[in-house]
C-alpha cells in the first residue's frame, strides 16, 4: 500500500505558524494586492470566495478584498519542506518527494513496526501536527496514482483509506478529471461523449477513447487499473524455466534452482495482485526425455514458502530414477484475484505476506540479488548455476 501525504494550503500554514493571527480568515500567499503576481498558496477560507493557486492577485483582490496578502517566505517553506521529508522516513525507507509540500511513501512491509496502514497513517500525521505545527491530508491505497485521488478527496486535514477490494466503486463515481492526463480539454471532449465520469470512461470502448483522446488514453486507464481488474481475464498462465549450464543430479542445487523460479514467478504474482491455484513442474533429463507434474494448491497462493511445501514431495517423486536433469521449469495457472481471498492482508497469512512484501521492495530498490534465501545458496557456489 501506497501513501500519499499532502500539506494542506502548505504556505498558508507555514505562514500560520509564525503568525497565529492569521488563522480562521482568508489568506492570500503570492503578492500584495497592486503588485504583479500569481497565487501561490490560499487559506481554505480564501478559497470559498474563488480564490485558487495559480489566478492573478488582482483577481483575487477582486474576489475578496478584505483577505490578508502575504509575499511569499520560500526560505521558510524549503525549512519545513526538509522537516517534513524527514518525519517520512520515520516510517519507511522508500520515500518519494514530489513536490515541496506531497510524498508518496510506500508502506509494504511495515506492519510489523506501525501496525495497520490506517494506525500508520495516524501516528504520522499526528508527528506533523505536533512538530511541524501543520495540518496535512494522507490517502492510503494500493497503487500511487490512487492513493493521489483518496488524499485530494480527503482534504482538508484529512485521512481516507480506500482498501483494493473497494478501488472499483470509490473511483466509478467519481468524475472523469481526477484521473491524470485528463485536462479541461479532455474533458470537454469527453461530456459531449456523454462520458462523464470514470466509470463511463472504463465502459466506452477502447476504439472510441482512442478516437477521441489518441494513444495516451491506454496510459490513463493503466494508471487507474495498475494491473488490477483486466489483467485476470486476459492472463492465463505464467511460466520459467532454465537450462543448466552442465546436467546436474545434485538434489540440493535442484531444489535451489527450482526455488529461484518459484521466488520470481512469486513474485510476478504479487506485482499483479494475483493468487494461483495450480502449478505444474517440468524435468528434462540429460536424454531429453521430459516430464511434468500438476500440483493443486488446497486454496490459491502467491508466497513462494507455501507453494514450496506442496511441491517438494512431488519433485523427490519426479526425480526417483536418479538421471542427471537437465532443465526446470514451473508454471502457474487457475488465477484469482489476492483481493478476492479472505482478508490476505490482516489473516493468518498475514506474516508471510508481509515478509515477502518486504522482500520485493528490498529488491526492487536494491536489485535482485540484495536478499536471497538460503534454499537457493547452492546455486550460487555452482557452476551449473542459473
Ligand atoms: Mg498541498
Amino acid at each position: 500500500m501506497y501513501l500519499c501525504v499532502d500539506l494542506d494550503a502548505f504556505f498558508v500554514s507555514v505562514e500560520r505558524v509564525f503568525n497565529p493571527r492569521l488563522r480562521g480568515k482568508p489568506v492570500v500567499v503570492g503578492a500584495l494586492p497592486g503588485e504583479r503576481g500569481v497565487v501561490a498558496s490560499a487559506s481554505y477560507e480564501a478559497r470559498s470566495y474563488g480564490i485558487k493557486s495559480g489566478i492573478p492577485v488582482s483577481r483575487a483582490y477582486k474576489l475578496c478584498p478584505h483577505a490578508i496578502f502575504i509575499r511569499p517566505d520560500f526560505r521558510k517553506y524549503e525549512a519545513f519542506s526538509e522537516k517534513f521529508k524527514e518525519i517520512l522516513y520515520h516510517y519507511s525507507p522508500v520515500v518519494e518527494k514530489v513536490s515541496i509540500d506531497e510524498a508518496f511513501v510506500d508502506i509494504r512491509g511495515t506492519e510489523r513496526l506501525f501496525g495497520p496502514p490506517l494506525n500508520l497513517a495516524c501516528s504520522l500525521k499526528k508527528e506533523i501536527r505536533e512538530t511541524l505545527k501543520l495540518p496535512c491530508s494522507i490517502g492510503i491505497a494500493r497503487t500511487k496514482v490512487i492513493a493521489k485521488i483518496v488524499c485530494d478527496r480527503s482534504k482538508p486535514d484529512g485521512l481516507l483509506m480506500v482498501e483494493p477490494e473497494q478501488e472499483k466503486w470509490f473511483l466509478f463515481s467519481l468524475p472523469v478529471d481526477v484521473l491524470p492526463g485528463i485536462g479541461p480539454k479532455s474533458v470537454e471532449i469527453l461530456r459531449n461523449l456523454n462520458i462523464n465520469n470514470v466509470k463511463d470512461f472504463f465502459q466506452t470502448p477502447d476504439w472510441i477513447l482512442e478516437a477521441a483522446l489518441g494513444r495516451g488514453y491506454r496510459l490513463i486507464k493503466s494508471f487507474i487499473s495498475g494491473g488490477d481488474f483486466q489483467i485476470l481475464n486476459t492472463m492465463k498462465s505464467m511460466s520459467h524455466e532454465t537450462t543448466l549450464t552442465e546436467d546436474t543430479r545434485d538434489w540440493e542445487l535442484i531444489t535451489g534452482v527450482f526455488y529461484q523460479l518459484l521466488e520470481s514467478l512469486c513474485q510476478r504474482l504479487r506485482q499483479n495482485r494475483l493468487v494461483a491455484r495450480v502449478c505444474t513442474i517440468k524435468i528434462r533429463f540429460s536424454d531429453f526425455k521430459t516430464i511434468t507434474r500438476r500440483v493443486v494448491l488446497t486454496s490459491g497462493t502467491n508466497s513462494q514458502q507455501k507453494i514450496y511445501r506442496f511441491c517438494m514431495p512431488v519433485l523427490q517423486k519426479m526425480l526417483k530414477e536418479n538421471k542427471r536433469v537437465r532443465l526446470i521449469g514451473l508454471s502457474f495457472s487457475r488465477f484469482q484475484n489476492e483481493g478476492l481471498q479472505p482478508s490476505i492482508f490482516y489473516g493468518s497469512e498475514d506474516r508471510l505476506n508481509r515478509f515477502n512484501l518486504a522482500l520485493d521492495s528490498a529488491r526492487a530498490r536494491f536489485g535482485s540479488g540484495a536478499i536471497f534465501s538460503a534454499n537457493t545458496i547452492p546455486v550460487y557456489f555452482s557452476h551449473s548455476g542459473v
